[in-house]
């Protein structure tokens, strides 16, 4: 089971919700990205990998620093250019990527391929968070949350490693 929630792993999960994304949401993206790897992957096996994933410092700072870049393009007090390019999400902009790659960066390897999946095909909420709905901006979020999927994936993938390793004779 998860620890309790620090001050600031709760204010991390509160802003995450306020941004319309679950926890639940983000452990469906972890079945979504693991199913056909690891038999007998329960949404609360899934949910609890996310909480572990939330409980590091870095995940929370990457988290809260990238939602408060898209709050303040929504409200328009950024500097220009930064405020073109976070409204517009420009592709080749890439601080984004760069921030969601600090988090995936925690469980090696797996987690990359893990997030450069997940964030081409944007399953679920990814989807969502995509939109580009008028006045809604989502520029760090949508790979915040790809992150968070792909590293509790990978946690995931290294456990189940670990018990299906079979000895040497
Ligand atoms: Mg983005």
């Amino acid at each position: 089971m998860a620890k309790p929630a620090t001050a600031l792993k709760q204010r991390t999960i509160d802003l995450l919700n306020q941004r319309g994304v679950n926890l639940e949401d983000i452990a469906d993206l972890v079945i979504f990205l693991q199913k056909n790897f690891i038999k007998d992957l329960s949404p609360e096996l899934a949910l609890d990998s996310v909480q572990t994933v939330l409980s590091k410092r870095e995940v929370q700072n990457a988290i809260i620093t990238g939602i408060q870049l898209d709050i303040a393009a929504e409200n328009h007090t950024l500097l220009e250019p930064l405020q073109t390019i976070v409204e517009r999400d420009e592709g080749l902009y890439g601080v984004d990527e760069t921030m969601a790659l600090s988090i995936v960066d925690i469980y090696g390897s797996i987690g990359f391929t893990n997030y450069g999946y997940i964030d081409r095909v944007k399953p679920g909420i990814l989807a969502k968070l995509n939109a580009h709905e008028p006045g809604i901006i989502h520029t760090f979020l949508d790979d915040l949350v790809g992150a968070i999927a792909a590293a509790a994936a990978a946690r995931l993938a290294h456990d189940d490693q670990g018990e299906q390793d079979t000895p040497f004779k």
